[in-house]
C-alpha cells in the first residue's frame, strides 16, 4: 500500500472562500490523520483567468489557516514543479501516448459551432454532448485542415457502449454511461491542458492516493478515470464532499454573506475557529469542544462526511470564534486586538483592560470600541443614552458624585451609596450609571470598569451627565 497522500489543487482565479477552504481542510486532515502527507498544486493552466496575486494570496491564506503542505510551491518535493503552467513537457508526453494508442483526435469545431449544437440539444431536451463530427473525419480531411492551420482542440474518445463505475468514498457506488459523456476536450486550442486531463495526470504522477473535492466535480470523475485507464495510471480514491449552501439552499455565495478567508482574517476571525467550524460543516465529530488541528485530524473520517448539502450557519462560526477566543492567553488576545487598541489603552491599564473586555468581544473592532469608550474623552452619548441619563435627573448624579468621592474604585460600594442616597434601585439605578460612565447599555462588569476609568475620569463623566 502506498502511503496516504492527499492534495489541494486550487485554480488561482480568486481568493479562497469557505467552500474551497473546507475542501483543503478535509484533504489536509485526512492526510495528517493517516500518517501521510498533503500536497499543494496550483492549477494555473488557464492563463487568462489565473493570476499571480491569487497564487500568493492562496498560499498565504492556507498557511494562515494552519494547512501547511509537505510538498508543493515553496517547499518543493519529488514531483516538482507544482504549478501546472510549468508541467507542459509532462503533459506533452502523455498526449503523445494517448494519440499513438488512438485515444484522441483533433477537433476543428469552432466555439460558435459547439455552442449552437449545445443549444439545439438542450432545446430538444437532450443532454449536451459532442456529436463526434471530427471523430469521423478521414485522415486526408484531417491532414488538410492541419495544413491550413485551422485551430483545433484535442478530444478524448469515449465509446458509447462503455460503462464507467466507481466507488465514491462519500457518495457510494457511481455508474456512468459512455454515451452520456461524449468525446471531451483534453487540450485547448491554445495548446494548454484542459482540467480533466492535467488534474488526473498530475494526481497519478504525484502519487495522490485520495482526492477529496467538491461534489461539483463528481461528474468529471468518470472522464478522469477513462484518461487514467488509457494511460495505464493508477486511479486515486475519490471522495466528493457535499456542496455548502446558504440558508435558501442555493450554493453558498457572497449573496449569503459568505466571505473569503482573507476577509475573515481581516475581520479578526481566528484560524482555530474556522478550522473547527469547517471541520464540522457536513462532517461530524463526537466532541463539541474546541479541537486542535491534530485532534481534528485524528477524528476525521471520510465515512463521516454527509451526502446532504451542508448549510452555512454564521452563528455556528461565531460560536467557534468565541470558543477559540476563550482558549487564547491574555498575551494572544492582546496581539489579536491589534494596534488600534494598543494606541488607545494606557500601558498600565493593559492587563485590566484585557481581563475586563475579552469576555465581551468577538472581534478586534469591538475591543477598539471598548478602548475608545473607556479611555477616550469626552465620552460621546448617543440619543438613547442622553435620554436615559436625563431621565435619571440632576439630583441622581449629584448623589453619584458624592458617592464616588467616598468609593472611587469600588463599584459595589459606590452604587450602594447612590441607592441609599436616592432610593433608586435595580435597573433604574445601574442603567444610568453605566451609560454615564461608558456610554453603552451593556458590556464588561462595572466592578472592573470603574477602577479602570480612575477617579478623575469617572468624576468628569458623572459631572457631564449631571
Ligand atoms: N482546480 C480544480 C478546482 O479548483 C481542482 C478540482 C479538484 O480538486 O480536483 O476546482
Amino acid at each position: 500500500m502506498p502511503s496516504t497522500k492527499t492534495r489541494f489543487a486550487p485554480s488561482p482565479t480568486g481568493f479562497i472562500h469557505l467552500g474551497n477552504a473546507r475542501t483543503a481542510l478535509f484533504s489536509a486532515l485526512y492526510g495528517r490523520g493517516h500518517g501521510g502527507s498533503f500536497l499543494l498544486r496550483i492549477e494555473d493552466t488557464d492563463a487568462e483567468r489565473s493570476r499571480d496575486e491569487f497564487v500568493t494570496a492562496l498560499e498565504e491564506d492556507l498557511r494562515w489557516i494552519g494547512l501547511e503542505w509537505q510538498e508543493g510551491p515553496g517547499v518543493g518535493g519529488p514531483d516538482a514543479p507544482y504549478y501546472q503552467s510549468q508541467r507542459g513537457a509532462i503533459y506533452a508526453e502523455h498526449y503523445q501516448r494517448l494519440a499513438s494508442d488512438g485515444h484522441t483526435y483533433p477537433c476543428f469545431c469552432s466555439e460558435a459551432e459547439l455552442k449552437l449544437a449545445r443549444k439545439a440539444q438542450l432545446n430538444a431536451g437532450q443532454p449536451p454532448r459532442y456529436s463526434g463530427r471530427c471523430a469521423r473525419l478521414s485522415a486526408d480531411e484531417r491532414a488538410a485542415r492541419m495544413a491550413q492551420g485551422v485551430p483545433h482542440t484535442l478530444r478524448f474518445r469515449v465509446p458509447d457502449a462503455r460503462t464507467i463505475a466507481f466507488e465514491d468514498a462519500v457518495r457510494g457506488p457511481q455508474s456512468y454511461s459512455g454515451k452520456d459523456i461524449g468525446d471531451f476536450i483534453i487540450r485547448r486550442a491554445d495548446g494548454s491542458a484542459a482540467f480533466f486531463f492535467s488534474n488526473a495526470v498530475d494526481d497519478a504522477q504525484m502519487g495522490v492516493t485520495h482526492v477529496v473535492r467538491g461534489e461539483d466535480h463528481l461528474t468529471n470523475t468518470p472522464r478522469q478515470l477513462l484518461i487514467l485507464e488509457a494511460l495505464g495510471l493508477p486511479a486515486p480514491t475519490y471522495a466528493h464532499a457535499s456542496t455548502i449552501t446558504g440558508p435558501d439552499g442555493a450554493p453558498l455565495s457572497k449573496r449569503h454573506g459568505s466571505r473569503s478567508l482573507r476577509e475573515l482574517r481581516e475581520a479578526g476571525y481566528l484560524p482555530t475557529a474556522i478550522q473547527n467550524y469547517l471541520g464540522r460543516l457536513g462532517h461530524t465529530y463526537e466532541s463539541d469542544e474546541l479541537l486542535s488541528l491534530e485532534q481534528l485530524a485524528a477524528g476525521f473520517d471520510l465515512a463521516r462526511l454527509g451526502r446532504a448539502p451542508a448549510r452555512y450557519d454564521p452563528h455556528q462560526l461565531l460560536h467557534w470564534q468565541h470558543q477559540a477566543l476563550a482558549a487564547l492567553s491574555d498575551d494572544e488576545v492582546w496581539r489579536w486586538m491589534g494596534v488600534l487598541v494598543e494606541g488607545v489603552v494606557p500601558a498600565d491599564k493593559r492587563a485590566e483592560f484585557i481581563a475586563a473586555v475579552r469576555p465581551n468581544v468577538s472581534f478586534p473592532e469591538h475591543a477598539f470600541e471598548w478602548a475608545l469608550r473607556l479611555f477616550n474623552d469626552p465620552l460621546e452619548l448617543d440619543d438613547a443614552a442622553r435620554e436615559a441619563v436625563a431621565e435619571a435627573g440632576r439630583d441622581f448624579f449629584t448623589a453619584a458624585l458624592a458617592a464616588l468621592d467616598r468609593h472611587p474604585d469600588d463599584f459595589k460600594a459606590f452604587s450602594g451609596a447612590v441607592k441609599e442616597a436616592t432610593g433608586v434601585k435595580g435597573k433604574a439605578l445601574f442603567h444610568p450609571l453605566r451609560l454615564a460612565l461608558t456610554g453603552h447599555p451593556g458590556g464588561p462588569e462595572m466592578g472592573r470598569i470603574l477602577p479602570m476609568l480612575g477617579y478623575a475620569r469617572a468624576r468628569a463623566r458623572l459631572e457631564a451627565a449631571r
